[in-house]
């Protein structure tokens, strides 16, 4: 459903309410605006590109639609900005906001995401709180001139401190009872049944899952998509470029909830390093990362050619060493669905993994290989020795093996784990134990 927000536009010496809906589909990268607006607003394009990207998030690469309506109603002004960017990102999933049919978001955002004054303010105040409007984000800089009473006014100077504020507890009363999916949902994806399930595995006991695949598979969507399992929970999603000071912050917030990676391959050696220590010590994060198999892309893809010299495969793989991997609990390769409108009205698909999640979070805590192996039947042993002596597999990985084991027990209702669980979590973990990554092939 298209992300809307309320706000104002002048004509003719009033200001009259309009609705802006942003809207994103699958189809070819284009960016519209429609509903009779001027050419300051359909400029919102470059500077919305801009701010989103020199802020950490991902302009969304698919069929972008604004739509400002009434459509009889000339409309002007760079102070619908705001409401735009923010609806591009909570509409390509990129952050959760249920928009408040009561607050409104005025002002005009300069391509690094700074917040600036919009002219006539308390015009467009008065004529907010003639429609009953309660909250108002506003540029800081129109706050001493503002006079209007009864609005909560809400002073922001840039895109981060506006996400920030959404996402702090103080004035987020949005915490929504009844389940608001935010784009994408498995139910949007189509296939990828296996990968969608390693994912809630992951989920249901906060492990860490990469997906690796070539651009464009869906590994990105399928990472963001999860999200929808554990809504009211603290969601972070991160890029590559992201600097260690930025990880260091924002990592932290997703106690208790997800972070995504986008394009692990793409942080910097430090940031790399600082990776290891999360995925070492973060019982209470689920992670899940993305990756590319090579640096152009399409290594060992079935349908396009790799054009990494045997060299560069080696430093990409060498960048993402053996011991990184081996923090890793799910490694799972995607491989690109055939693009087929999937038209879905329900959302089972999303509905019964969450389900799934919630019942598994709420019981399911790590046990220490000291606890795991004693209480394992005599055909889970079997397995282990077998997978121990072919594979000689470390303890941490053994470790690992067992607790992914025990999750997969929780999440089908079985009190103890067998060698069925065991089988299912050794093939979600297959491609970290044997190395495959690391070998020169
Ligand atoms: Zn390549």
């Amino acid at each position: 459903m298209a992300v809307k927000f309320l706000n104002f536009v002048n004509d003719q010496n009033e200001y009259w309410p309009i609705t802006i809906e942003i809207e994103v589909l699958r189809g070819m990268p284009e960016f519209k605006v429609i509903g009779l607006s001027d050419r300051s607003i359909r400029e919102v394009h470059e500077r919305a590109r801009a701010a989103i990207k020199n802020n950490g998030y991902k302009f969304p690469i698919h069929r972008k639609i604004i739509n400002l309506s009434p459509a009889h109603i000339p409309k002007q002004g760079t102070h619908l900005d705001l409401s735009i960017i923010l609806g591009l990102l909570i509409r390509s999933g990129q952050i959760i906001y249920s928009p408040n049919p009561n607050a409104i978001f005025l002002g005009e955002v300069t391509l690094n995401g700074e917040i600036k004054s919009v002219p006539n303010i308390n015009g467009i105040l008065e004529a907010a709180k003639n429609k009953n409007v309660k909250q108002a984000f506003i540029p800081k800089a129109n706050l001493k001139e503002t006079y209007i009473e009864g609005i909560d006014l809400i002073p922001v100077e840039n895109l981060k401190e506006l996400i920030n504020t959404l996402h702090s507890p103080a004035p987020a009363k949005q915490k929504t009872k009844t389940f608001e999916p935010v784009f994408p949902t498995f139910d949007d994806i189509i296939n990828q049944n296996e990968a969608k399930k390693a994912l809630a595995i992951a989920l249901a006991g906060n492990h860490k899952a990469l997906l690796i695949g070539s651009p464009g598979c869906g590994k990105s969507v399928l990472a963001q998509s999860a999200q929808n399992l554990i809504l009211n929970r603290p969601f972070i999603s991160v890029n590559g470029d992201i600097t260690l000071t930025d990880l260091k912050t924002k990592y932290p917030q997703s106690k208790h909830g997800l972070i995504v990676f986008n394009e692990l391959n793409e942080l910097n050696r430090k940031s790399l390093d600082h990776m290891k220590v999360i995925l070492e010590s973060s019982p209470d994060h689920t992670i899940i990362a993305t990756v590319n198999p090579c640096k152009c892309g399409y290594h060992q893809d079935p349908y396009k050619v790799c054009y990494c010299t045997p060299y560069n495969l080696k430093l990409f793989k060498q960048k993402l060493s053996a011991t990184l991997l081996d923090r890793f609990d799910i490694a799972i390769i995607i491989i690109a669905e055939p693009l087929v409108d999937k038209p879905t009205h329900e959302l089972e698909e999303t509905k019964r993994h969450i389900n799934l999640v919630k019942k598994a979070r709420r019981t399911n805590r790590h046990k220490s290989l000291k606890q795991l192996l004693p209480a394992l039947d005599s055909k889970s042993k079997n397995l282990i020795s077998v997978i121990e002596k072919k594979y000689s597999i470390s303890n941490r990985r053994l470790e690992k093996l067992l607790q992914l084991a025990q999750t997969i027990s929780t999440i089908n209702n079985k009190p103890n784990l067998t060698e069925e669980h065991i089988a299912e979590s050794f093939n979600l973990q297959k491609f970290l134990i044997t190395h495959e990554w690391t070998k020169n092939n």
